[in-house]
């Protein structure tokens, strides 16, 4: 509710009013929001990001930390925007990326065949190594019988610190970043309805209202366009911009059909798949773990290998530490309609265990340097809700939201993709808005929101000996008990 004058109450409650035009406002501080900001200053569009939790801390700093190409899906483009966007744009901002001479791919020789000519169709580079090149704890582990129906690839992927992806990309925007809660939008009939490619297109959202977490006031902006880049977060953000009164009834004063717009836009959010990843994370000095990162098909799992502890500063001296980023393919994979902003979700007991009895059967030393009780192996398990497009991997999608004139919706599915989507994103933007200057300062930017910390670094997430992974996950086999090709 709205008061002319200097105030403005909300909910019983007397706030200031602070409007600030701008021409776009992201919704969501994750790596596609922060990419999506840097990439509008630079065409010297004004542009303010809002975020309701701190900087990375969805999806983002849940993740593996792998630049993911798309060696195991087969993605060109995905290779293509690595090399021809990414690495130069990492390059620039001075991204540590590390890891590319210790990539491997273990596969069954028959997807192999199927592997090997689409890599060369599409330019990854890639080189037949025999088994012997791999670390020599996989050696020892029950690869070393399937040397005949196996084959070894060695590939060129990146890991990168993911919590200095985020320092790095919102260094130098704390003034245009707001930290806080949408409390309100209003929507109005467009005056315009020139976004080419959807002639039904027929509400413009010129109010956004924001409950700033650190002092409670409220700013209000008024964007020309709005980019949404909310992550797990989308669908429920777009379902309360359509239950929005106003929106309603801008709808009906055009004389759309409310009932077809709704359907449509829910068809349009239904191709936002929202899936579950667990991650086993094990942190071990180097040599009980080596620096190197591994598909292994057979046995379900992808294990992303990080040399520098906090995700940020990586120097040599942090090297003799290496934590291993393992995530157990579920067999049972199904997909969710909604999760938290923040992406975090419930680890599945079985699901951990069967893991880690795979892992133990391809890398057994990991089991004998755990045991020991002056060990310094250490585990921690965590799930995150996984945005996806559609039924394959690492599709992105940025595109205008049925039914607006300036609402364009981003998900990336890879960290990679919100280069490419920010691109696409300004390009729909400059069909209709010229860029003005990279100004606004805003009034309360800066209020707060701090590069998050990656989560299996806070305080809630506990590291375990192996003692308290056993109690923790009992469906872990005990020594001997697991299943063994050799027997
Ligand atoms: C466990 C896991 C591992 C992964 N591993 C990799 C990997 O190794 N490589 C790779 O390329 N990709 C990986 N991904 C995918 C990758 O992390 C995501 O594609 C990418 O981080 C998405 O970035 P984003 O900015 O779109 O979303 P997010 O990082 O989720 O950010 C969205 C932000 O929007 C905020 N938000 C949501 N709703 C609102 C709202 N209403 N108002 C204000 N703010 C809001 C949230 O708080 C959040 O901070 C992984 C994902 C998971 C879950």
């Amino acid at each position: 509710m709205r008061e002319e004058g200097d105030y403005l109450i909300y909910d019983g409650r007397q706030c200031k009013l602070n409007t600030v035009p701008v021409d776009v406002l992201i919704i969501g501080g994750g790596v596609q929001g922060l990419v999506l900001l840097d990439e509008l200053k630079r065409q010297g569009y004004s542009a303010a990001l809002t975020t309701n939790s701190c900087l990375g801390s969805g999806q983002t700093l849940h993740s593996h930390g792998l630049l993911n190409s798309g060696y195991w899906i087969i993605r060109p483009e995905l290779r293509k925007t690595l090399k021809e966007i990414v690495l130069p744009a990492a390059e620039e901002m001075g991204l540590q990326i590390y890891g590319e001479d210790q990539w491997f791919i273990v596969a069954p020789s028959s997807l192999s065949e199927k592997l090997c000519p689409g890599w060369k169709a599409c330019g990854y580079e890639y080189e037949e190594v025999n088994i012997g090149s791999l670390p020599s704890g996989f050696q020892e582990g029950e690869l070393r019988y399937r040397a005949d129906s196996i084959r070894v690839f060695q590939i060129n992927e990146y890991n990168y610190p993911k919590r200095q992806l985020i320092r790095l990309l919102s260094k130098g925007m704390d003034e245009h970043i707001l930290y806080g809660d949408i409390v309100s939008f209003h929507c109005a009939p467009s005056e315009q309805n020139t976004l080419p490619e959807n002639r039904e297109r027929t509400i413009t959202v010129d109010t956004v209202e924001i409950r700033l977490h650190d002092t409670g006031e409220n700013v209000i902006l008024t964007p020309k366009f709005i980019i949404t880049a909310a992550g797990t977060g989308t669908k429920r953000l777009i379902r309360s911009l359509q239950a929005e009164t106003s929106c309603i009834e801008s709808l009906t004063a055009s004389g759309a059909d409310a009932g077809a717009w709704k359907q449509r836009m829910e068809e349009q959010l239904g191709k936002v798949k929202i899936n579950k990843l667990h991650m086993i994370c094990i942190k071990a000095p180097l040599g009980i773990l080596p620096a190197a990162s591994v598909v292994l098909f057979e046995y379900g799992l992808l294990i992303v290998a990080h040399v520098n502890q906090d995700h940020d500063d990586v120097q040599h001296d942090d090297r003799d530490y290496v934590t291993w980023y393992v995530t157990p393919v579920d067999p049972d994979q199904t997909s969710y309609d909604d999760a938290p902003d923040q992406a975090h979700a419930e680890v599945n007991k079985e699901l951990t265990a069967a893991g880690i009895n795979n892992l133990l059967r391809a890398y057994p030393a990991l089991r004998q340097a755990a045991e020991k009780s002056d060990s310094l192996v250490r585990f921690t398990v965590f799930a995150g809700y996984k945005q996806d497009i559609g039924d394959q991997m690492g599709v992105p999608l940025c595109e205008s939201l049925e039914g607006f004139d300036n609402v364009i919706l981003t998900l990336p599915s890879v960290s990679i993709n919100a280069w490419i989507n920010a691109k696409n994103a300004i390009s729909l933007i400059s069909t209709r808005a010229k860029a003005n200057e990279f100004t606004p300062i805003l009034p309360f930017g800066g209020s707060g929101a701090k590069v998050g910390v990656v989560n299996e670094l806070s305080d809630t997430v506990e590291w375990m000996r192996w003692k308290e992974l056993l109690q923790a996950f009992p469906g872990i086999a005990q020594q001997g008990a697991a299943r063994s090709l050799a027997e």
